[in-house]
């Protein structure tokens, strides 16, 4: 692989444990990993990312990591107080044999869990998967605190995917109108988005809390979003507590959010709100205004499957051309589902899963393209090729905004087009010849 088009799982696994309130993230392996972990998500979330380590030596590389894991347990406990201890695995631990939850047993055996207190883990070795697949085994993780009453909340579980903190609060926004009481999970709006404020809290107020998460076992249903980041949570917490589940795309793009107001729509058994219907027919509205300049315009995109195969439709329903399309994440069934999305285009879709930058770099090469769309690592092959760049997905290290503004629902579709729009018109003011460089567009 050269250039790969994806990262560590540790991250994904990192990044779903901040969506729980009260969770300290715990990286069990060298500190050199939760360095770069951290960094990652500090730079792309441009906020202070807390998470602890067990400081593999070369002693714990020979002989495993219990000791410094049994130790850190008690540590964290006693300095940092968190609600959750949220542990996920390297690759040195991963191949050394560590057994977490044998650690844990033992931790608890000996009295190095306060009561009240939770310890949650995932395995997440490097070597197999991505960032996408340590998110899922986390938020699975998540799924498993679940401990049924029998008596049902009344609540819809919610697992939004990886999505932006302003993704999460824009789902919270539309569950609310729809009038569907839910448990989102995880859930990093008021953790990765919040305020400056002068003050340094460890834990900040958003999050998904234990308590709700041990109630998912009680719910109506689970509506999954993505089945790369979301569907294997959803699917334990119905073959495990009979919490029926529907696995759906990201709402991204018109005919996605679509789906997803629907389903919602059959929960709360209503009529979708005029504000929603409203904030449709503006999409609609800026589709249909703009669409000359988007008809038939190739685009290249990289980033993750869930995140791709919602664009890829978005992409087509604007009459767009999706032509190269890369993720790094593993999975037969991505190039399947874009190929079925890309069907009726009058040409081959290139496609590739577990692909990596230098692909899609040659297939541009082969292909010109009028856009790319993908993270903060394109800039390179946008510079060389000299492309309008629209970043989008993860990570996006040199620019800001994606924290605070959705891609998700309507409005977040609006805003996706806005940022397509605004590159290939600029690109567009550029080179037009002088006779045809116009005011109004
Ligand atoms: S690839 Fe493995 S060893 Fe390298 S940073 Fe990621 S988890 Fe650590």
């Amino acid at each position: 692989m050269i250039n790969p088009a994806k990262t560590c799982q540790p991250i994904g696994a990192m990044y779903a444990a901040l969506g729980i309130h009260g969770c300290l993230p715990h990286s069990h392996g060298s500190q050199g990993c939760c360095a770069y972990h951290r960094s990652t998500l500090t730079r792309h979330y441009k906020e202070p990312i807390s998470a602890s380590t067990s400081s593999f030596t070369e002693g714990a590389s020979v002989f495993g990591g219990q000791a410094n894991m049994l130790q850190a347990i008690e540590n964290i406990f006693a300095v940092y107080n968190p609600e959750v201890i949220a542990i996920h695995t390297t690759c040195l631990s991963e191949t050394i044999g560590d057994d977490l939850k044998q650690i844990k047993k033992k931790a608890d055996a000996e009295g190095k869990i306060p009561k009240g207190k939770e310890i949650i883990s995932a395995a997440t070795p490097s070597y197999v998967g991505s960032h996408v697949t340590g998110f899922s085994s986390m938020v699975t993780s998540m799924a498993k605190m679940a401990e049924p009453t029998g008596k049902k909340n009344g609540k819809l579980n919610v697992i939004p995917g990886w999505v932006e903190p302003a993704d999460m609060e824009e789902i919270k926004r539309l569950l609310n109108l729809i009038g569907v009481k839910s448990i989102l999970f995880p859930d990093t709006s008021g953790v990765l988005n919040g305020p400056l404020s002068g003050e340094y809290k460890m834990f900040p107020e958003g999050g998904v809390t234990v308590k709700e998460l041990k109630s998912t076992g009680d719910s109506i249903g689970t509506l999954a979003m993505g089945e790369w980041c979301s569907a294997e949570a959803a699917r334990w917490l119905d073959s495990k507590h009979k919490v029926p589940c529907s696995v759906l795309d990201l709402p991204i793009g018109l005919q996605a959010t679509d789906r997803f107001i629907d389903a919602l729509r059959k929960v709360a058994g209503v009529n979708i709100p005029d504000e929603i219907s409203l904030e449709r027919g503006q999409l609609v509205d800026m589709i249909s205004d703009m669409h000359q300049y988007l008809y038939h315009k190739k685009v290249a995109l990289v980033g993750d499957p869930d995140q791709l195969i919602a664009m890829t439709e978005f992409l087509v329903s604007l009459d767009m051309w999706p032509m190269h399309i890369v993720t790094g994440t593993p999975g037969k069934r991505f190039e399947e589902r874009i190929r079925e999305i890309c069907k009726d285009l009058p040409y081959e879709v290139n496609v590739r899963a577990k692909g990596d930058m230098f692909l899609l770099h040659q297939w541009i090469k082969n292909e010109p393209v009028d856009l790319l769309l993908g993270n903060t690592y394109c800039k390179y092959i946008a510079r060389d090729e000299d492309l309008p760049f629209v970043r989008w997905g993860f990570p996006i290290l040199d620019r800001q905004g994606h924290q605070y503004f959705p891609t998700v629902g309507y409005k977040g579709g609006l805003r996706l087009l806005e940022k397509i729009l605004g590159v290939i018109l600029d690109r567009k003011d550029r080179d037009e010849p002088e006779q045809s460089f116009e005011l109004v567009l």
